[in-house]
């Protein structure tokens, strides 16, 4: 059984003061997260996760999560602005982007970030923009299908990330003579597994890359970064990797690969997202209708564009209706949100108790590409998120981001005077804003 981290008293507290809908995340859950996959790589000389900004971007949650002795993943401008703006240099930041503006280089090389370069031209175009620092990383994509035990679980030959093993050893040789002296090598292959031979499998492929670079180019390969990937029991019949098991089978691979070759000492990185905030962030929700035709509907007042994985990838999102934990799921319900989308459903014919107006719901495991997924389709704004301090207080919660206003959403017309909406100030003027309606280009 799934069980919320917040019970209904929490939340219709929570509620009083920030209005519904808002994420809430659970400080201790993270932090305990973080704890054992750490103890499971206790045995990696270096190892060192960095959080996948993209999964959750707040800088309090980011605090908290490099409190916990983590550095950042970001892939972009904004995601390094946040990392700089906690105070993060160097080795607390690694730079993973594809499709990287000349600007995102120079940022990321200005913040001593270490670069994943995700493609052989992009070599001269960091030595352009930013400089060949003496640590590097490159992302390898092995094409083909990858496999574990025989199973597919993802397709590396239709994924646009990474080079091949070729242009790889070219890389590393340009970059060698560029001045690079210890390199990292990169792989993401399959996403949101929670088969636990997913890290040591690719654990295999990248060691024995490992040994084929040193051999071929005599370079020093310093780090393996695993990426992201580990996923979360998003279905009650799903189950959680074991992390010991996932790091004593790494540990089995480096044994047998690593430690005989002449690579000495290798790190292991991560850059796991889902798995450090996924299961710690819920959305919650009020039913604000409820509507009977040739199904029965509770509309509640988040939709899609506070949680987009439904809609997005038909993803499964566990529903809990606060207060009502124990009672027997015996009605068929489409949740559903306000856009004018008929893909705007939380779930589809999912049995829940009976749910009326007024009822709070909890929606499960939204704490990782879910606020973040979020957009402003239909007019709608974005909401609150909270952090929930351990002991899951409503008293010491604290707000780590506001809900948007009106303001907000219409801010990017600040160059003009167009905007007469309540509470601007415009709108006592008279009339559309003919003259000085827009910038003259
Ligand atoms: C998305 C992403 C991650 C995080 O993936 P999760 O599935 O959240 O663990 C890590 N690294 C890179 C390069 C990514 O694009």
């Amino acid at each position: 059984m799934k069980k919320s981290f917040i019970d209904l008293q929490t939340a219709e507290k929570l509620a009083q003061k920030y209005p519904t809908p808002f994420y809430v995340y659970d400080e201790q859950g993270i932090r305990e997260g973080i704890r054992a996959l750490y103890r499971a790589f206790s045995w990696n000389k270096g190892f060192k996760e960095y959080f996948a900004v993209k999964a959750c971007p707040n800088p309090f949650l980011m605090k908290l999560i490099h409190e916990e002795g983590c550095g950042m993943d970001c892939s972009s401008y904004c995601e390094l602005i946040l990392s700089d703006s906690i105070g993060l240099r160097g080795d607390d930041i690694m730079f993973s982007s594809n499709v990287t503006p000349a600007e995102d280089f120079e940022y990321a090389r200005a913040l001593g970030a270490i670069v994943n370069l995700d493609d052989e031209t992009h070599v001269d175009f960091l030595a352009r923009h930013g400089g060949i620092p003496e640590e590097i990383c490159l992302r390898y994509n092995p094409g083909g299908d990858f496999s574990i035990s025989g199973a597919i679980m993802g397709s590396p030959q239709e994924a646009k990330y990474g080079m091949t093993e070729e242009q790889l050893m070219r890389s590393v040789k340009k970059l060698l003579g560029m001045g690079a002296k210890r390199f990292g090598i990169h792989a993401f292959l399959a996403s949101n597994m929670i088969d636990p031979d997913y890290y040591p499998t690719l654990a295999g492929i990248m060691f024995e890359l490992a040994v084929k670079i040193n051999a071929e180019t005599g370079a020093e390969v310093s780090f393996v970064n695993l990426s992201g990937g580990i996923g979360i029991p998003y279905r009650p019949e799903d189950k959680a990797p074991d992390l010991d098991y996932v790091g004593a089978k790494v540990k089995e691979a480096y044994d047998r690969i690593v430690v005989p070759s002449r690579l000495g000492d290798v790190s292991i990185k991560c850059e796991l997202g889902r798995y450090i905030t996924g299961a710690h962030g819920m959305l919650v929700t009020r039913a604000i209708h409820v509507k009977h035709i040739y199904k029965e509907y509770i509309g509640v007042d988040a939709c899609a564009a506070n949680l987009m994985r439904p809609a997005m990838y038909g993803a499964y999102h566990h529903i809990t209706v606060l207060g009502k934990e124990n009672e027997p799921c015996d009605h068929i319900y489409d949740v559903t949100g306000g856009l004018c989308e008929n893909n705007d459903k939380f779930a589809v014919d999912r049995a829940l108790p009976e749910i009326n107006v007024g009822d709070l719901i909890a929606i499960h495991d939204a704490g990782a590409h879910g606020y973040s997924m979020g957009y402003n389709y239909n007019g709608k704004l974005r909401c609150a998120e909270i952090l929930l301090k351990p002991g899951r207080k409503a008293e010491d919660a604290v707000l780590i981001r506001r809900a948007e206003t009106p303001h907000d959403y219409l801010s990017t017309f600040d160059f003009c005077d167009i905007i007469k909406y309540p509470g601007s100030g415009q709108e006592k003027k008279d009339g559309f804003c003919g003259d000085n309606s827009g910038e003259e280009f």
